[in-house]
This record gives structure tokens, sequence and C-alpha cells, in this order.
């Protein structure tokens, strides 16, 4: 029997060792996929819960790999973060979000901001404040329509320099958003340090609305976003609740008084324009 166990063992080694491969040659072709155009975006609206407007939308990079198709995001953005590649695959997804963003406006009032995911790495680079600006003037986008989501996790071990960074940031009048907030081991000191505007409170606070009231956890879940929600207000922010998938979501997010709504009820994850016939 022992020594059954041990093959097994070493057959699950070799599966780890194969899986772990894979996913270092994924990460490696990054900078030749950037070259070669493999990457793009969608997007997914940010919409008022409370007159269904679409207030922004979520850039979400994905990559038309030639062998394996189009590859969602989970599987190569740990490993570009690991690798440090996610510096210039963000860099490509910040100015490419812009480019589009800038092109909104044509026709429209109050075109929607773009929101772009900043990852750890990026916010720990020296040049990032340069290189934002840098975007926003080439692609001649106001800064009051791009969004920076970063997560709390980020904020955690985040030092003085990069907290500096987002301050310019935001003064310039960059939005910046606390992604997945409420998952993360939250520590709301940084809501003192940095000018942020938006909370995206994690989907599975919002996944336990779709139970019945009379559930328990359920009820939990709807007196704790009540409660983020009352927080946020005071502090003058806005609050989005992601992974919306029901109408009953929606409606007991707008009850408690929830600005914003994003998930599949709202619209999956899609090119800008399935979007952009939305704004009217
Ligand atoms: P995230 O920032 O929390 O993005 C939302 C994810 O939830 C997206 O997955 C989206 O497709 C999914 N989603 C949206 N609505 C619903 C819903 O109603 N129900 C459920 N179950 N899921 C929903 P996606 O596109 O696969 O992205 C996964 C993660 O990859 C993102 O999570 C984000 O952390 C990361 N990511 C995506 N694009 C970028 C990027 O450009 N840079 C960085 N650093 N990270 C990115
Ligand atoms: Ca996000
Ligand atoms: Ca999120």
């Amino acid at each position: 029997a022992k020594a059954a166990g041990g093959a097994r063992w070493a057959l699950f080694d070799a599966d780890r060792n194969r899986r772990e491969l894979a996913r270092y040659a994924l990460a490696a072709a990054i900078p030749t996929a950037l070259d070669r155009g493999e990457f793009f975006l969608d997007y997914q609206p940010l919409t008022s819960l409370r007159d269904g407007r679409v207030l922004g939308m979520e850039a979400l990079v994905r990559w038309r790999h030639p062998q394996l198709g189009v590859l969602r995001p989970d599987s190569f953005i740990g490993l570009a973060e690991e690798t440090g590649l996610i510096v210039r695959l963000g860099g490509w997804v910040l100015a490419e979000a812009c480019r589009e963003a800038a092109s909104w406006s044509a026709g429209h009032d109050d075109p929607p901001f773009v929101s772009v995911n900043l990852a750890v790495r990026q916010l720990h680079r020296p040049g990032l404040v340069q290189e934002v600006q840098g975007v926003l003037r080439q692609t001649a986008l106001p800064a009051r329509r791009l969004q920076l989501e970063i997560t709390e996790s980020t904020m955690m071990s985040t030092v003085e320099e990069p907290v500096r960074a987002l301050r310019v940031l935001a003064d310039l009048g960059v939005r910046i958003a606390i992604d997945d907030f409420g998952t993360g081991y939250c520590n709301l000191a940084y809501l003192r340090e940095l000018p942020v505007a938006e909370l995206k409170v994690a989907g599975e606070f919002v996944t336990g609305l779709r139970a019945p009231a009379t559930d328990p956890g359920s009820r939990t879940d709807e007196r704790i976003l009540a409660s983020l929600v009352s927080l946020a207000h005071a502090l003058d922010l806005t609050v989005t609740a992601e992974g919306v998938e029901t109408a009953d979501q929606a409606d007991r997010l707008r009850a408690i008084g929830c600005d914003a709504g994003q998930g599949w009820h709202f619209g999956r994850p899609a090119p800008a324009d399935r979007f952009l016939a939305r704004l009217g």
C-alpha cells in the first residue's frame, strides 16, 4: 500500500510540474503576444441602480491565443504578476482602454468613464504617474473619465510611495476605486490616506441576496451591504455591487441604497459597442 501511495505522489508531482511548466510557457509568451496584437479588451458596464444609466465600463483583458483560443485573465494574470510581465501587459491595457474610451464621447453628453484594473506591481513602479499622464495626454481622455481599480490587498502591502502616487493621480482627477471590497484583510485606515471615489463590493455578498430573505445567511449579507453603503456614503464614496446576476438582486441592492451594479444581469463582458448603444 505504501509503494502505491508513493507512486501516486510521483504521479501528482509529475502532473503538477507539467502544469507549472505550461503556466510558465504561457507567461513567457506574453511579450511576443503583445507584439503580435493577441490581447484585446472586453468591457462590462457599471450601471446606475437609480436610472439605469451606464456610468462606467470596466476593461477586462483577454488573450486570443493562436493555439489555445480565447483565454480569460485568470489563466495568465497571476503569473504575469509573479514574473513582472504585468507591467508591460498592464501598460498596454491602460493605453488601449484610454484610447477606446476617448472614442466613446462622440455624440454623447456624458460618456462613461473607463475602469482599469491596476496590479500591485504597477502601483509600485516609480514611473506610474508619468505613464498615466502620458497616456491621458496621448489619447486626449479627460482624467475624470479614467478610474483605476486597486484591491484591498494591494493597499495592505502598500508603503508610502504608491500612496503618494495615487494621491497625485487623484489630484489630477483620476478616480480611485477599491476593488473586491470586503474580501481582503480590511484595514479601513487607507480610506483616510487616499482620496477614494468608489468602493466595489465583492460579488460574494451579492450572491447571498439570492437566497430567500428568511435565510439567515442572506439577511447577514443584506445587513453587511447596508452597513457598507452607509459607511461609503458618510465618506462621500459611491458603491458599486459586483456580481449582480438577477433582477431580484438588483432590486434589493437599490432598496439598500447601493449606487451602481455590475454583473451578468446588466451585461456579460463584451466589446464596448454592445453597451455604447445603451447610451442613447
Ligand atoms: P475582477 O476585477 O473582480 O473582474 C470581474 C470578474 O467577474 C470578471 O472576470 C467578470 O467576467 C466576472 N463577472 C462579471 N459579472 C459577473 C457575474 O454576474 N457573476 C459572476 N460569477 N462573475 C461575473 P474576468 O474577466 O475573468 O476577470 C477576472 C479577474 O482578472 C478580474 O477580476 C481582475 O482581477 C483580473 N483582470 C482582468 N483584466 C485585468 C487587467 O487588465 N489587469 C489586471 N491587473 N487584472 C485584470
Ligand atoms: Ca476589477
Ligand atoms: Ca472585482
